[in-house]
């Protein structure tokens, strides 16, 4: 038993229960919602974001993970609303996604890891919501020198504050491989760290090396459509859980849908639309059609258990 941060203050990881590995409420740019509030609908957002937890709840779902960052839009009031009235825990996430801002591109690992520090100990924009998680991300073509920078940094926080790190990752460049390494260079436990969007990739022989070196493989992009060209879909993507489970590693996977709320800047409107179009169940995904079909598949429901609510609070309580 631990105590994280969620944005509602501190709980206990045994109260997390069954935990979305993955996902966000509302994605953006930084700095929209305050300087162009009429560009997106916030106030409409959390309306439908409370109406869609609520049913989340009442179907079990008990807890996210929002990978939200600054540069994703990441709006703490928003978050702290939709947890308050929906009753589903949200852990929200310092770091930075793919946007880094250029003031950081000529930062040290030195200077940002303290604002990570800041956020996860004192607080998030002056509220006290504290962070519980640090997200970082690097995209296919690898680790850039400005994201080496927040790697290094999310590194230091993760160690001075114990709180875990979740990555999005271009699994098909075996980006995780070159995140572990210099995770474990500045000295993480690749047990505190979730190495996401891992199925995008059904190449079991890089998967299962991250497990055997102890990381957690996000497995996050259970929509029935609208991922990435190229990438598994969804049959092949449950097909990557079961070969995960067969081959022992059971307790390092976690599963999320990626999704959102509000979040049209993958394809613009149209294709969100059409996302929505074919994921009418949205978070609840993996509840409605991904965990029947693991136990047509004759996994049973202790290690369905084990993935949805061991596994999370274990990653928040390693280490
Ligand atoms: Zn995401």
């Amino acid at each position: 038993m631990a105590t994280i941060n969620s944005v509602l203050g501190p709980i206990d990881t045994s109260d997390l229960g069954f935990t979305l590995s993955h996902e966000h409420v509302l994605e953006c740019s930084a700095g929209i919602q305050h300087l162009y509030p009429e560009f997106i609908d916030r106030e409409g957002t959390i309306k439908k974001a409370v109406g869609i937890f609520k049913k989340a709840y009442a179907e079990g779902v008990r807890s996210i993970i929002d990978v939200t960052t600054i540069d994703l839009g990441r709006d703490i009031g928003v978050l702290e609303q939709v947890s308050r009235e929906s009753g589903v825990h949200i852990i929200c996430a310092t770091g930075v996604w793919l946007d880094i801002p250029r003031a950081f591109w000529v930062a040290t690992p030195d200077m940002i890891a303290p604002l990570f520090i800041r956020e996860i100990q004192d607080g998030i924009e002056g509220t006290g919501i504290k962070a519980g998680i640090i997200k970082v991300a690097n995209g296919d073509d690898g680790v850039t020198p400005e994201g080496e920078i927040i790697l290094r940094a999310a590194a230091r926080a993760q160690i001075a504050t114990g709180v875990p790190i979740s990555t999005h990752t271009g699994a098909r460049g075996r980006v995780g491989e070159e995140q572990l390494r210099i995770f474990e260079e500045e000295g993480v436990d690749p047990s505190r760290v979730y190495i996401g969007h891992s199925d995008n990739t059904d190449d079991m022989d890089y998967l299962s090396g991250l497990a055997e070196k102890g990381a957690y493989i996000g497995l996050d992009g259970l929509r029935v459509a609208g991922n990435s060209p190229g990438t598994p879909d969804f049959r092949q993507r449950i097909d990557i859980v079961v070969k995960l489970i067969e081959a022992g590693f059971a307790d390092r996977i976690m599963l999320g849908h990626d999704w959102s709320v509000l979040g049209d800047m993958f394809g613009g409107k149209e294709a969100r639309r059409e996302t929505e179009r074919h994921n009418p169940n949205g978070y609840l995904v993996i509840s409605r059609e991904v965990i029947p079909r693991l136990r047509q598949m004759d996994v049973p429901d202790e290690t369905i258990a084990q993935i949805m609510v061991e596994n999370p609070r274990r990653f928040f309580e390693e280490g």
